[in-house]
């Protein structure tokens, strides 16, 4: 992808291209994200055809613990035996004692949930909960950790500053099949969180994005475009109100609707944008 950086695919829900896991690779390796516990044999399968033994993974890297970024972390630690995974403080708790995390993904993802894998606890000893502006050195790599709410309160962007990439989680939405996708799931999404961090990336003027959803995108760009995007989103939920009939209006403009993965998504962030806006009336703004 660029020189020692590899991304993985995760095979998410069983298919291709939806999430992925990426490899900084040297005789210090790292990983950021982990996927699914489901995709924890593909991820080690990958660690070997790159040539890097187990016990050159020093970090694993997540973005926040929602289960498609960290619910493999548990699993990945028992087979990596220096790794420790950094996470958002406010994250740290929910990986060393899943319970209460895998409860709200069940919530909201449906009958989805068991596509997400089961959650291993970490034990704290493997935990390194990060600082904001935080820099990990491995190999010739250098990663910044990046506070960036507004997908989740437990959000971390992680910036490759040799190379100027960004690793954007789920914090600049999904990227599917060159299309901007909404992730804005209950129960926390929030619009002003999240335009102000995506203030903040494009502020790093990231050489690409790396989507977790999925894939290299040259140039910052997305960053803007994803704002916009949000504000639109928001409007739209706000408008029309139910799933049905904001479905109805993107499969009008030409959304891939149809597609089940995509219509999953857009039907969880539908929900999260109604929740949101909930708390804003409530809270009188
Ligand atoms: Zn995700």
């Amino acid at each position: 992808m660029a020189e020692g950086v590899y991304l993985l695919d995760a095979w998410q829900f069983g298919r291709p291209g939806t999430g992925g896991v990426y490899l900084l690779s040297g005789a210090e390796a790292a990983l950021v994200e982990s996927g699914t516990s489901l995709a924890a044999p593909r991820i080690l399968a990958g660690l070997e055809e790159v040539g890097i033994p187990r016990e050159a993974v020093h970090w694993i890297f997540v973005t926040h613990v929602h289960l498609d970024h960290a619910g493999g972390a548990g699993a990945l630690v028992q087979e990596l035996p220096r790794a420790r995974v950094v996470v958002h403080p406010r994250g740290a708790k929910h990986l060393a004692d899943p319970t209460k995390l895998v409860a709200s993904v069940k919530q909201a993802v449906g009958n989805r949930f068991p596509l997400y894998g089961e959650a291993i606890p970490i034990p704290t000893g493997r935990l390194h909960p990060a600082r904001d502006g935080e820099r990990f050195t491995v190999g010739a790599h250098s990663l910044r950790a990046v506070f960036s709410p507004g997908h989740a309160p437990h959000h971390l962007c992680f910036f490759e500053e040799v190379k100027g990439l960004l690793f954007t989680g789920d914090a600049a939405g999904l990227y599917l099949g060159d299309r901007l996708i909404p992730a804005t799931p209950p129960p926390s999404f929030d619009l002003e969180l999240s335009l102000a961090t995506l203030a903040r990336l494009s502020a790093l003027s990231p050489k690409a994005l790396c989507y977790t959803h999925f894939g290299l995108r040259p140039g910052g760009e997305g960053l803007a475009e994803y704002g916009k995007l949000l504000r639109w989103w928001v409007q739209l939920v706000e408008e029309r109100r139910t799933e049905e009939a904001v479905l109805a209006e993107l499969a009008r403009q030409g959304w891939p609707v149809e597609d089940e993965r995509v219509r999953e998504d857009l039907l969880m962030s539908v929900r999260g944008v109604l929740m949101y806006l909930d708390r804003r009336e409530a809270e009188g703004t």
